[in-house]
């Protein structure tokens, strides 16, 4: 969107719960899966007087590790602190958010064009449930450790925000630093828009990145509707109802000095030695933007195909295995085909009997010999694909089933001419019809032959015999 007001400028906070075994300052589990209110709480994360926090070490290296896989610099400052951060809520027992301020612990790096401003670690208040007469609070997410990633004015599109929260997204899954379910409240967004640097409005509540997309276009088209009837944008919060759509305002925009920040005097400040930053840059593994570029130049698959691979990490190690045992199996060039087969027949196989890759007895040197009987004719296609609900039952290599079944292509030249002699015989009128012009009769002949033969001959070659006799 571009216009007389110059264009959109958006930055974005993410927040992301990290995927750690217990929460930030103390060892009840971390476990966003408990349905039961209140069970995983204690002193500290429920901030009874005189209780002491102690930092999570993995949910610090998540968050450098996390910088450092994007480009940022961890302890710029030299060193990091938690911060206090004052503001009452029902849902905050402390009356005070222990975050960081000025030493955060990633400053930098950048996505996808856009420059990340800072990557911070914080506590998550509990949650609130709502009731017809009052509410109730769950204090079980009170004090889960929280990552939050607030990136520079760089976004100039709903389309733009959108792309890089998926990208983020997909960037939290790959590193395990974060679950980052949506639905689940596990990765939550907010957009500070404005025209040209003008004015900000920071728009809360979404919860999807169609609703990203729509807030942010709905925001930029009723500012501009403001500024061009003279008024003046408020500097404010607005949240997005997802309803209605559109942004209501919730409050006025509080600033920094509202919440009364100072240096948390429960933790001491720490530095870089106390991590190993080159373990922790080891553990790095490959990231999606690298996955497609390999995945697209070593098994020729094209950008639909590699980003179907590169969003899921359990299809796209099974694909790997599977190519792997292809080559292995002698052939060269079937990469391609086992994709199609692996997601469409295979998966629509398991979709379909309620299974998945992970529970299927096919495993991916079945699924790659299967591949390879289907390129090397040992078998029909359609073989191939009967066989798929075959190696899920027998839990067996398909060359075995084949062998055992007789399943390989039919050779037996006698048994081919007495089916086609009694299929021409007992189905004159499409013979008649054939011969007359009408080619899909051929086609039927050579179904009902190909039925009577168990789908084992060489559809081309029965082709040709059928058409020869009709000739
Ligand atoms: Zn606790
Ligand atoms: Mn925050």
């Amino acid at each position: 969107m571009k216009d007389s007001l110059g264009k959109p400028t958006i930055g974005l906070e993410i927040h992301a719960e990290l995927l750690t075994k217990t929460k930030m300052f103390c060892d009840c589990l971390n476990d966003p899966n408990e349905t039961h209110p209140n069970v995983n709480i204690c002193p500290v994360c429920t901030g009874h007087p005189g209780a002491l926090p102690v930092p999570n070490k993995k949910a610090i290296e998540l968050v450098l590790k996390t910088g450092l896989a994007l480009g940022g610099k961890v302890f710029s400052a030299g060193r990091s602190k938690f911060d206090r951060k004052n503001y009452f809520y029902p849902d905050l027992p402390k009356g005070y958010q222990i975050s960081q301020y000025d030493e955060p612990l990633v400053l930098g790096g950048e996505l996808l064009g856009v420059k990340i401003t800072r990557i911070h670690l914080e506590e998550d208040a509990g949650s609130l449930i709502h009731a017809p007469d009052g509410s109730l609070v769950d204090y079980n997410r009170s004090s889960a450790p929280l990552m939050e990633l607030v990136t520079e004015p760089d976004i100039h599109s709903a389309e733009q925000a959108m792309a890089f929260t998926r990208e983020l997204q997909l960037i939290f899954k790959y590193l395990g630093a974060s679950e980052a379910d949506m639905e689940k409240g596990l990765m939550r967004l907010e957009a500070n828009i404005s025209w040209n640097m003008g004015t900000k409005v920071e728009v809360k509540n979404i919860n999807s990145f169609k609703a990203l997309g729509a807030a942010i276009d709905y925001e930029l088209v009723r500012q501009k509707k403001v500024i061009e009837e003279g008024e003046k944008i408020m500097q404010e919060t607005r949240g997005w109802d997802d309803k209605n759509l559109k942004t209501v305002s919730q409050r006025s925009k509080e600033g920094a000095h509202d919440y009364r920040y100072f240096p948390e005097p429960d933790i001491p400040p720490f530095d870089a030695s106390a991590f190993n930053l080159d373990v922790i840059k080891e553990s790095i593994p490959e990231l999606p933007a690298e996955k497609r570029v390999r995945f697209a130049s070593e098994f020729g698959l094209n950008e639909i195909q590699t980003e179907i691979l590169v969003n899921d990490a359990v299809l796209s190690d099974y694909y790997e295995e599977a190519v792997s045992e292809l080559k292995q199996a002698g052939v060269e060039n079937g990469a391609v085909l086992l994709f199609n087969f692996l997601t469409t027949d295979m998966l629509g196989f398991l979709n379909k009997m309620g299974l998945s890759l992970v529970t299927t007895k096919i495993k991916p040197v079945f699924l790659a010999h299967l591949v390879e009987l289907a390129t090397k004719g040992g078998v029909t296609t359609r073989v191939a694909k009967d066989l798929i609900a075959k190696i899920e039952e027998k839990g067996l290599d398909p060359h075995l089933i084949v062998q055992e079944e007789g399943l390989g292509v039919l050779e037996d030249a006698d048994l081919i001419e007495k089916t086609i002699e009694e299929v021409l015989s007992s189905n004159e009128k499409a013979v008649a019809d054939y011969k007359a012009g009408k080619e899909s009769a051929l086609k039927f002949l050579v179904g009902m032959a190909m039925g009577k033969l168990k789908g084992k001959a060489d559809p081309l070659k029965l082709t040709e015999k059928i058409k020869a006799k009709l000739s």
